[in-house]
This record gives C-alpha cells, sequence and structure tokens, in this order.
C-alpha cells in the first residue's frame, strides 16, 4: 500500500508544479536548483551504493546494471530529442504542428511519470529504504514535470484546457505505474539491472533537464549554492535512512 500512497504524494506534487507553471517566479527556479542537487544526491548516496552493496552479495558481474545506466540516461535523451527533430524538419511548420509537438512532448513526459511510479514500486520490492530513496528523488522532481508538462502545452501553443488535461494525466502516471509493480514480481537480478536503469534515468533528469531550467531565466549564485546544498542534504539524510 504505501508505494501507492507515495505515488499520490507525486500526484499532488506533479498539479502543484503544473499550477505553479501558470506564474513563473523567480522562487521557483531555485526550488528546481534545489531539487537538481536531491536527485544528485539519492543517485549517489543511495540507488549506487544499494547497487553495488548488492552485487556483492548476490556475486553478480555489474555489467548489467552499468550498461542499464547507460539506456537509462539515453532512452529519454532520444525520444525528447528525436520528437523535436522530427517535427522542425517538417517544411510547413504552422500552428497545428506547433500543438503536435507540444501533445507528444507532454506525452513522452507522462510515460516518463508512469516510470517514476514504477520506480518507486519496484524500490520497495527491494527494500523500504530504497523505496522510500527513489520516492524522495521522485517527489522532488515530479513538481518540475508538472511545469514541464504545462510549459510544453502552452509554448506550442495549445489551450490552457488542453494543457491541463495533459497535466491530469501526467499526474495520474505515477499512480497507475505504482498500482502496475503490485502486480509484478522482479528476481534480484532484474530489480539491480532495474535499479541501474533508474539511476542512469534519474541522472538524465537532474543535469539535462532541471538544471538547465533552473539557469533558464538567469544564473545566481542564489541557485548554484542551492544545488549543492541538496546534494549535501541528501548526504546527511542517507547516513540515517
Ligand atoms: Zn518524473
Amino acid at each position: 500500500m504505501t508505494p501507492i500512497i507515495l505515488a499520490f504524494c507525486a500526484f499532488l506534487s506533479t498539479l502543484v508544479g503544473g499550477l505553479f507553471a501558470l506564474k513563473n517566479t523567480d522562487r521557483l527556479h531555485r526550488i528546481l536548483g534545489y531539487t537538481a542537487g536531491v536527485i544528485l544526491g539519492v543517485i549517489a548516496f543511495d540507488i549506487l551504493p544499494e547497487i553495488f552493496r548488492s552485487l556483492q552479495e548476490l556475486h553478480i558481474d555489474p555489467t548489467a546494471p552499468m550498461v542499464a545506466l547507460v539506456i537509462g540516461f539515453l532512452v529519454f535523451h532520444i525520444i525528447e530529442k528525436s520528437i523535436l527533430l522530427h517535427h522542425s524538419q517538417e517544411a510547413d511548420y504552422g500552428d497545428h504542428h506547433h500543438q503536435h509537438v507540444g501533445i507528444a512532448s507532454a506525452l513522452a513526459l507522462s510515460g516518463h511519470s508512469f516510470l517514476d511510479g514504477v520506480g518507486i514500486g519496484l524500490g520497495f520490492q527491494v527494500d523500504a529504504k530504497v523505496g522510500i530513496a527513489v520516492a524522495i528523488a521522485v517527489l522532488a522532481h515530479d513538481f518540475s514535470d508538472g511545469l514541464n508538462t504545462v510549459t510544453l502545452m502552452l509554448m506550442h501553443k495549445n489551450t490552457n484546457k488542453r494543457a491541463k488535461a495533459l497535466l491530469a494525466l501526467d499526474a495520474l502516471a505515477p499512480i497507475l505505474g505504482a498500482a502496475l509493480t503490485s502486480l509484478i514480481h522482479i528476481s534480484d537480478k532484474g530489480l539491480l539491472v532495474y535499479l541501474g536503469f533508474f539511476a542512469g534515468f534519474l541522472l538524465y533528469i537532474g543535469a539535462s533537464e532541471i538544471l538547465p531550467e533552473a539557469h533558464s531565466k538567469h544564473s545566481s549564485y542564489g541557485t548554484i549554492g542551492l544545488t549543492v546544498l541538496g546534494a549535501a542534504f541528501m548526504f546527511v539524510v542517507t547516513r540515517f535512512i
């Protein structure tokens, strides 16, 4: 039950982010800077050490989880950029096309949010500690998922109404993902491969989506400092959980 409750929190976090996107304040960019640090901290101080510990215990070769890490990093990068490439090559780049890019990008984000939910669920299959660590990374950044969904939709000339519909889908996706994992059971090795994938996936989100967005309006030492603080905060938190 816990994964579903946490996925419900992810639902709320996404909604709040989406509503925030309608008024794009400076403070928001600071929050994103902090989030990027938290994500880096979760990967380095929790998910990766957990992978290394389990590899030793189970005497498994590290290649598969590390290949999964690279795939996790690249998969959304490829999907995102190919949506943009595909549409920018179309000669007639009218409003209609614009709207499609917005919808396709928002749907890719919903797919990612679905994986966030799967992440929480499978994290709890490893153990409660990993589940909570993954949930922290997901809850912290789902705020920016909601924000990105609305921004992408509006930027590509979709109506407010459509933006809200896609926001609702993106918010529901983690709950569906977490619910799905309660139906399946994965072997120890499978969980390690998945954790590697998820670490790569989070690394990409933190470094290539959230950090650039935190600095998109203007950079400040405040934002940089908050990123460092976010990573340090996770170092401290992971000493206790
Ligand atoms: Zn997410």
